[in-house]
């Protein structure tokens, strides 16, 4: 099928000590998913179902990137998640078959331009612009679950220029990695190439440029990223 002007290669992330590339379809996020971090948001922790937001896939940068300080806000932050990288499509999966669906784990952060989050929260509009910018999704190397299971639990630390600013551990998560999985799949069809960001601990705070950010969770690859300049172009 012809096209009237090539269409934009597909977003991807490395998988760990291969060459094949995992294809990205889209990005979903649970929000408020660790109790302090909901907390620290100023709403109370509880087993509410949980919520989804969305990046676009192309949104995703990998582990190494020099991110450009993006427009609009005063106030971004970084927000370590555990991701989960669905590799087989399906629909209403129980709980119980969930981990199946689920090719690997990455170190994550959802970079958020927070102040026009608070800006949307108060005014009732959605979260977009907050969350779904360009290269708002950072996302390290894939690891097969085939090879190192599923981390349910472990350490998730998110280190600032050297001085840890989140860490927790993965079992604090109100809704487990196979709850969000069943959860999500009975809202759409989870296909191969999803990414679900799977919410942050507390201790989130602002970048600025100049700044370098490392995620680690134990098992996993570590992500690093650093911050650069606002550009306006
Ligand atoms: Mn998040």
């Amino acid at each position: 099928m012809p096209f009237v002007f090539p269409p934009q290669p597909v977003p991807s992330v490395a998988v760990h000590g291969e060459s094949a590339r995992f294809p990205v379809r889209r990005i979903f996020c649970v929000g408020r998913n660790y109790a302090a971090h909901v907390r620290e948001m100023g709403k109370d922790p509880d087993r509410e179902a949980p919520f989804f937001f969305t990046k676009p896939a192309d949104a995703v940068v990998e582990s190494g990137a020099t991110i450009a300080y993006p427009p609009l806000t005063n106030n971004l932050h970084h927000e370590a998640e555990l991701v989960a990288a669905i590799g087989r499509e399906g629909f209403a999966i129980a709980e119980e078959d969930a981990l199946e669906h689920v090719f690997g784990y990455a170190a994550g952060n959802d970079l958020t331009r927070r102040d026009l989050q608070f800006e949307a929260r108060e005014a009732g509009r959605p979260w977009d612009w907050a969350k779904a910018f360009d290269r708002s999704a950072v996302c390290g190397p894939i690891r097969r679950a085939a090879e190192i299971g599923h981390p349910l639990s472990g350490r998730i630390r998110l280190d600032l220029n050297g001085s840890t600013r989140q860490e927790a551990d993965l079992a604090e998560m109100i809704w487990s990695v196979p709850e969000i999985v069943s959860i999500l799949s009975r809202s759409v069809r989870i296909m191969p190439g999803d990414l679900v960001y799977t919410g942050t601990p507390a201790g989130v705070g602002p970048l600025v440029p100049g700044d370098v950010c490392t995620v680690t969770i134990d098992g996993l690859d570590p992500l690093t990223f650093a911050i650069g300049e606002r550009t306006n172009s």
